[in-house]
């Protein structure tokens, strides 16, 4: 990464939590990543929400670190690519593109795809390059619990698609806290473009950022709220109970639950009413700031599309298949060209959403 340079843009250093709760989260732009409660010790989850609770000495920190505040791509991508990304790069700045899978087959079966998100923590984690992973697990009833792991099966006991949102970013407060000095992290394009924010403003707090490592970013086309999503599709539209579904797919333009024997499936166009308002004013599909940045999309069942995009990202990609625990494969140009439609389709979506925020007098302050 470059070196950190002076941020360019206004830092809202005056603002305070009134100011991020009357932009961002009344205004249902909260895309909930858990950076404002991860970082501030006045702030906590309630309910799917920010919420104060305690006075607000308004030093402008929740503001400033939040994605839905201002978010300045060209400038963080100089800092983390040393360019701006092209017109034609819409799946963002990255060295290669591959399709690989997790050597380890009791892993195969359990992971969302290729289990080459476990695979990279695992490498990490076992090569001195973190010395622990924030990943999203979750309970019985798919409720998602942010945990710290230390150990490949604590990684790979967190693999699997949770499609609900959650605040995974709290789970690096929880390893800062802890005293781990070498972070990894994995999570959704919101949640790694809150850590960039984190990592790059340059603001007169420490408080250990510059121990977050290692980001490995997932596609995410949108995400869903646990309490629509439970309540009303899988157990009232599937009839099913919620500790009773081993997986969640979005395959071919359905969203599928799977229940022993049983597949549940319903078009993908057809479950908006389950998605978290606050993706709406998204347009990073591909995690385009990550390290590395892994989705399914590209690539054939049980395979991962893999893109390395900084040195970080390509030299943990590069010693885990050194090492055997991932085997690659060629990623098509089909496949990609696909993601890449999904990615412009996503920001498409973003464009139209936003005129309709600017035209409410929503301040949306986002570079493209
Ligand atoms: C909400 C969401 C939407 C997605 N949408 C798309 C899409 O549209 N197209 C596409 O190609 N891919 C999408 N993905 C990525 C895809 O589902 C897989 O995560 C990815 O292919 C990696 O598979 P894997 O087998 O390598 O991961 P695994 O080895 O199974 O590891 C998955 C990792 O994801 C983390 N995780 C799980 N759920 C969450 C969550 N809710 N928030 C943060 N981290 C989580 C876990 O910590 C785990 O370590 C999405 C992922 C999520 C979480």
């Amino acid at each position: 990464m470059a070196a950190k340079e002076k941020y360019p843009e206004p830092t809202y250093l005056e603002y305070g939590f009134g100011e991020l709760e009357y932009d961002v989260i009344k205004k249902e732009l909260c895309c909930y990543c858990g950076n404002c409660i991860a970082f501030c010790p006045k702030i906590d989850k309630q309910e799917n929400r920010p919420e104060l609770i305690d006075y607000d000495p308004l030093c402008g920190l929740c503001y400033a670190y939040c994605p839905r505040t201002m978010l300045d791509m060209p400038t963080m991508e100089k800092k983390i690519f040393e360019r701006v990304r092209k017109e034609d790069e819409p799946l963002g700045i990255y060295k290669k593109a591959s399709s690989a899978r997790i050597a380890r087959s009791d892993v195969q079966g359990k992971a969302q795809d290729g289990g080459v998100v476990t695979a990279l923590l695992i490498q990490a984690l076992e090569s001195g390059v973190i010395d622990c992973a924030v990943v999203t697990g979750r309970d019985e009833k798919w409720r998602t619990v942010p945990k710290v792991a230390t150990t490949a099966e604590e990684i790979a006991s967190a693999a699997g698609t949770k499609y609900t949102i959650t605040p995974s970013v709290t789970g690096v407060q929880m390893a800062i806290d802890q005293g781990f000095k070498k972070i990894g992290f994995v999570g959704t394009p919101c949640q790694i473009q809150a850590l960039r924010k984190v990592q790059l403003l340059d603001e007169p707090y420490q408080f250990g950022q510059d121990r977050i490592a290692l980001l490995v970013g997932l596609f995410c086309m949108e995400n869903f709220e646990y309490e629509q999503l439970f309540p009303k599709l899988v157990q009232g539209t599937f009839g099913l109970k919620p500790e009773d579904v081993d997986k969640f797919e979005i395959q071919k333009g359905m969203f599928r639950v799977l229940s022993g024997d049983k597949v549940k499936e319903i078009p993908i166009d057809q479950t908006d009413e389950y998605v978290w308002k606050g993706c709406g004013p998204c347009f990073d599909f591909a995690a385009e700031l990550a390290d590395i940045s892994v989705g399914s999309v590209g690539s054939k069942s049980g395979w991962s599309t893999v893109l390395p995009r900084t040195d970080a990202g390509a030299q943990i990609y590069e010693s885990a298949l050194a090492a055997g625990s991932i085997e690659e494969g060629a990623v098509s140009e089909k496949g990609l060209a696909l993601a890449g439609r999904l990615a412009k389709g996503k920001e498409e979506r973003f464009s139209t959403k936003t005129a309709e925020l600017l035209s409410q007098g929503v301040p949306v302050n986002i570079r493209r």
